[in-house]
């Protein structure tokens, strides 16, 4: 099974009306830690799909994305976990065929994993447009109701509501 997971409110909290610009600003949301290695465990690819707007804002570079990243691997290898590869959509444009809930960034990787089999995949975002994202192909959703406590529950692109990704992790031990 695959699992994508969406990044800044799911694995770290998100910022408001701001963006992670440095590794110091980047903090591990609660539990996260521990649910990535029952995560490395239950699913045996693990990839991260990010929008990224700052990027092409100007406000970080790629190097700059890298070097957060390269700290938010280095945590999640200490405790046991792992993320096999992380995409990243820089575009500012709504309609990037990259930016969620557009699919782009879930068929490059399964052209670098020709294994992935969307049907035997997850999606776990904070958003509708993360849902609309995993349901454009054919995933199970799963809703981290951490910036939108309002949205509702039952909702079509949503298959499963956890907490936070330790709740989404011991569900399915
Ligand atoms: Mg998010």
């Amino acid at each position: 099974m695959t699992l994508f997971l969406d990044r800044d409110g799911v694995v770290n909290d998100e910022i408001r009306d701001g963006y992670v610009l440095r590794p110091d600003m980047f903090h591990f949301s609660e539990g996260v830690l521990a649910a990535m290695p029952l995560l490395a465990k239950h699913f045996d690819r693990i990839v991260m799909v990010t929008n990224q707007r700052c990027i092409g804002r100007g406000l970080l570079t790629v190097a700059g994305l890298q070097e957060i990243h390269a700290q938010m691997l280095q945590q999640i290898e200490l405790h046991g976990g792992r993320i096999d590869r992380i995409y990243f959509c820089p575009d500012l444009d709504n309609s990037s065929p990259c930016r969620k809930p557009a699919t782009g960034m879930g068929l490059q990787a399964q052209m670098d994993f020709p294994d992935i089999d969307f049907t035997n995949a997850v999606m776990v975002g904070n958003t509708l447009s993360d849902m609309q994202f995993g349901k454009n192909l054919g995933m199970q959703t799963v809703f981290i109701p951490s910036t939108r406590p309002e949205v509702s529950f039952p909702h079509p692109l949503i298959d499963q509501r956890c907490q936070n990704l330790l709740e989404f992790a011991q569900s399915i031990q």
